[in-house]
């Protein structure tokens, strides 16, 4: 089976196409390609939604185009149509599942609508060291931060959960308290680099709560305080100083409660998924508390880690691998800009 991913939720672009053999084998990615719109929406400090549905209409079929001539396919190869149904920015949405519509009526292919969450969870299965079920996921990326309890594909059971900010975002929002730019998760990883982390001494919100849930608009806050402190004085070393304790209080909380989880499911492997899951500092701690106590942890490679087409394909293919019944020939403009992934 070829599976056609398409991932247009945000400010990526991505195209992939993925090939899966029976239920026994993971997926393998033949190519894919993507388009980020950081650029384009860096002006405006954010992703404005309606810049962003115009360009994914300009880069989706260029980017088709491009992982078929990779993967050395024509249009009629292609099995089933897969593109994120959602969460995401309604309009973003739109374009994807036209695609995939079009796509599916031009050739009489199904077509299936992923949950954009399902993609960054299962994305470590295109890695080398792909895990095995069951496992507790830490789903860390730009708009969500859960635990979860895996127990197979489409069996997601919701540990705990940010209640405010997401990881992501707090690393987003401290990077712009330090003049970093947008998105500054990466900026700020870099910054933090040179400096000490225990020169700030930051909150790490609900880390002794006895709950698996998690909130970091605290921390902002806390940032915002100390860069109005330093004020005009601040010199470059505080700064990396700063990014740099800011990012260990997020991380300190991400690892505690990914370990309370574990013990607390009694499970013994770890899935890092989302684009928080390639801050070094992150996986590095990850690594050395699962050495200590035999548990295995598993990362999506470095650059599936944000958006991307692959996943989607991916989640598609080992989704349809159980569930042959979801691909549909419909074709209707199906969208869910709001989808819990429980109920996917
Ligand atoms: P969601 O998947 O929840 O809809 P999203 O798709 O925007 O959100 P991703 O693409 O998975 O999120 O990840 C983007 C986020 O990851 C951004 O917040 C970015 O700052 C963060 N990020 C990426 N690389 C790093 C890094 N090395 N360290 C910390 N944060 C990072
Ligand atoms: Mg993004
Ligand atoms: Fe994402």
């Amino acid at each position: 089976m070829l599976v056609l991913g398409i991932e247009s939720s945000c400010d990526e672009t991505g195209v992939a196409l993925v090939r899966a053999e029976g239920p026994a084998a993971p997926p393998r990615l033949l190519a894919h390609a993507l388009h980020s719109q950081i650029d384009m929406h860096q002006a405006y400090g954010g992703v404005v939604p309606e810049l962003a549905s115009r360009d994914h209409i300009r880069r989706v079929l260029p980017l088709t185009r491009q992982v078929l001539a990779q993967a050395g396919c024509g249009l009629e190869d292609i099995d089933t149509i897969a593109y994120t149904r959602g969460p995401g920015l309604a309009g973003a949405l739109l374009v994807g599942a036209g695609l995939a519509c079009a796509l599916g009526a031009a050739l009489d292919r199904p077509v299936v609508g992923v949950h954009h969450l399902e993609g960054h969870l299962l994305s470590p299965f295109l890695s080398a060291d792909p895990p095995e079920f069951p496992f507790v996921a830490l789903l860390v990326s730009g708009g969500h931060t859960q635990l979860m309890r895996v127990e197979d594909v489409g069996r997601y059971e919701l540990l705990g959960e940010t209640i405010d900010d997401a990881a992501g975002e707090a690393f987003d929002k401290s990077a712009k308290l330090l003049g970093l730019g947008y998105p500054g998760g990466p900026a700020l990883a870099r910054l933090a680099e040179f400096g000490d982390p225990d020169v700030f001494t930051l909150p790490r919100p609900l880390l002794h709560s006895g709950t698996l849930d998690f909130s970091f608009a605290g921390l902002k806050t806390a940032v915002w305080t100390q860069v109005r402190k330093l004020g005009d004085r601040v010199c470059e070393q505080d700064r990396a100083h700063l990014a740099a304790s800011t990012q260990a209080a997020i991380v300190d909380v991400l690892v505690k409660k990914s370990l309370a989880a574990l013990k607390q499911t009694g499970l013994s492997r770890l899935v890092v998924a989302g684009g928080v899951g390639a801050n070094r500092r992150l996986r590095a701690m990850l690594d050395a508390q699962a050495q200590r106590r035999g548990w295995r942890v598993h990362y999506p490679e470095l650059h599936l880690c944000t958006d991307n087409g692959a996943m989607i394909a991916l989640a598609a293919a080992m989704r349809l691998q159980r569930e042959p019944q979801r691909a549909r020939r419909d074709y209707a403009f199906d969208i869910a800009p709001r989808w819990d992934l429980a109920a996917a």
